[in-house]
Order: C-alpha cells, then sequence, then structure tokens
C-alpha cells in the first residue's frame, strides 16, 4: 500500500470476466461465430477495492481466487492497484469466480456469474482477518459473496465501531435482517425495486423507498440514479445530490466507482453529502469511459471534475 489516505477494507468478489462480442446475442440452441474475446479482471469487490484505491485510500482487501491458472493475475491486478492482498486467499481444487460476458452491436449483453471461488469466502476468513478488519476507517461490502460471511463481517465492524457501507449488488433472494444494520446501504433503483417489491423510478417512489430501507435499520440510504444522481437519506431528511453531467458511453462500473469513492472521502472528511457528491463524480467519470476496471478515475480526475462543476 503505498496511499497514505484512510484505510479501507474491501470484502468481496474477484472475477475473471470473459467478454465475447458477438453481431447478436445467441438464441436457445444457436451456435454462432462472435468477434472477439478479451479476459479482464472484475468482480464488484476487485472493482470497488480499484476504485477506492484511485480515490486516495489505502485500500486492503478479503476475498477469495481459485487454483487455476487466471488466480495469479487477478492478485497481481490487485497488487498493481496498490491493494493489499494478504487476506485474498487461494482456494484449492475450486476455479476462480467468472462472469461470462456476451455484448451485442448494439450494447445489450447477456451475462452469466459463475461465483466459484468467491462462493467460499467464509466466516473463518472474516474472524482470520479480524485485526484488519478492527483498525480500518471504513469497511465496504457487496453482494457477490456469502450472506452469511457478509453479515459476520458487519457485526464484527460495528462492534468495532467501524463505519459499514454496503452495495447491496446483486440484489439478494431472501433480504436478511442484519443486511440493513449498517452506516450506509446504497442501492441502485432496481436493487431499491428489488427490496420493496416494486417499481422505484419517480423520486416519490425513490424517496419512499429509501425510507422503507432506513426503517429496516440502514442509518443512511443513498440510492445511485445513473445520470439523475444520487438521493440520499440521513433519517433526517432527503436530499437529490445532483449528477456531473458527462457524455456517457458505458455505465458498467459506475456504482462500484461511485462506492469506492464515497468510502474514502467520507472516511476522510465525515461529510456524507459531500462523500455523496465526490462518489457521483468518480460514477459520472466511469459512464463517459468505456469498460469495467479501466473506466475507474483517479483522485486528481475526481477532484477536477468536481471543481469544474463549481
Ligand atoms: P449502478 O452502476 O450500480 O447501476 P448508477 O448507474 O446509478 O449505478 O451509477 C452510480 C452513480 O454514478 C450515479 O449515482 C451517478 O452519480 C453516476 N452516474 C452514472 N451514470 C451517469 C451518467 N450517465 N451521467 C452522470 N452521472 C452518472
Amino acid at each position: 500500500m503505498t496511499n497514505s489516505g484512510p484505510k479501507i477494507m474491501v470484502i468481496g468478489s474477484i472475477n475473471r470476466d470473459l467478454v465475447v462480442r458477438c453481431h447478436t446475442l445467441p438464441a436457445p440452441g444457436q451456435t454462432l461465430l462472435a468477434e472477439s474475446s478479451t479476459e479482464i479482471c472484475g468482480g464488484k469487490g476487485a472493482n470497488q477495492a480499484v476504485a477506492a484505491a484511485r480515490a486516495g485510500g489505502q485500500v486492503r482487501m478479503i476475498g477469495r481466487v481459485g487454483d487455476d491458472a487466471f488466480a495469479d493475475r487477478l492478485v497481481a491486478n490487485l497488487e498493481q492497484a496498490q491493494i493489499e492482498s494478504n487476506h485474498v486467499l487461494r482456494t484449492d481444487g475450486c476455479a476462480s469466480g467468472l462472469a461470462v460476458v456476451a455484448v451485442d452491436d448494439s450494447g445489450q449483453n447477456s451475462i452469466m456469474v459463475v461465483p466459484g471461488s468467491n462462493g467460499q469466502v467464509s466466516v473463518a476468513d472474516i474472524e482470520n482477518a479480524r485485526l484488519a478488519i478492527e483498525s480500518s476507517s471504513v469497511v465496504l461490502l457487496q453482494l457477490e459473496i456469502p450472506l452469511d460471511t457478509v453479515v459476520a463481517a458487519i457485526g464484527m465492524a460495528r462492534s468495532a465501531g467501524v463505519p459499514v457501507i454496503v452495495d447491496p449488488a446483486p440484489a439478494p433472494d431472501e433480504w436478511l435482517d442484519q443486511l440493513f444494520h449498517v452506516d450506509l446501504l446504497c442501492p441502485n433503483e432496481s436493487e431499491a425495486a428489488a427490496f420493496v417489491g416494486g417499481p422505484v423510478e419517480t423520486l416519490k417512489q425513490v424517496e419512499s423507498a429509501a425510507r422503507a430501507i432506513h426503517e429496516k435499520g440502514a442509518v443512511n440510504v443513498a440510492i445511485t440514479l445513473g445520470d439523475r444522481g444520487t438521493l440520499l437519506f440521513d433519517g433526517n431528511q432527503t436530499q437529490l445530490v445532483e449528477p456531473f453531467p458527462v457524455h456517457a458511453v458505458d455505465s458498467t462500473a459506475a456504482g462500484d466507482a461511485f462506492a469506492g469513492a464515497v468510502a474514502v472521502y467520507w472516511a476522510e472528511h465525515s461529510n456524507l453529502v459531500d462523500a455523496v457528491r465526490y462518489g457521483n463524480a468518480a460514477g459520472a467519470l466511469s459512464a463517459s469511459r468505456e469498460g469495467a476496471q479501466p473506466s475507474i478515475a483517479q483522485r486528481d480526475e475526481i477532484e477536477k471534475l468536481w471543481r469544474s462543476a463549481k
């Protein structure tokens, strides 16, 4: 770790993304010749760790890779982003997490995720990293690892007074009550809709979803709204934190860029409205660039966009 910023602990998934470009997505039973394929490092946990490191945090990660040939590259990718990987474990007899992404000419995609070693991130892994978790400024989690592991991490961090941020992505089949006992929950519109079981589109619906999530226990709720910015509810008031207008080309990882940047700014300045504004700038920059991790901006770029809008 070479950054001098706040200590951010990211606990989550690390994936190998196999991206296949094709003119049209294959129909069931169809074999087609695709245009190209690329293998890149992804996973929401790793993406958010990269985002927090680029936003200026000293980042540590807890997660698992498999014993396949790509595992070394996944770990090297974290280290290259200055992320401490002592708690990223190798899992014998298991493949690394894999996302197979097909993208057609119109930009539509279909994605299959095989959790692989991400499914083995255990409560024991959290116990074994207790010192690192308890000495962090913020713990940041998503839901691509087993939910009981997420719940254990939330409990451990909060008992030690460490603020916890959960990005509830992907939306779980079962919303365990313990997932809400966090300092900041930051779903996007579709995750919020999955939680309330109905549409979350108009600002009124977004606001009432934020209140419902707060009532379940989340101290603060930030619902990200793509090019509409973010609605923040702190338990007293709601505020629409305006987006930074950009020419959007690919919103992949915008939510990951947002979460990593919010974690760093909040840990540094204890001002959640400004942290969300900083996250909005990081999300906007990611949406304005192609790809997932390559689209995640550095701190100076985030600050420049913020200053330009003042
Ligand atoms: P997710 O990727 O999880 O669906 P969003 O698309 O809501 O998350 O993006 C996260 C944040 O990034 C938004 O709250 C917003 O601030 C910013 N953002 C995303 N897309 C755009 C866009 N087209 N223009 C400006 N800001 C954007």
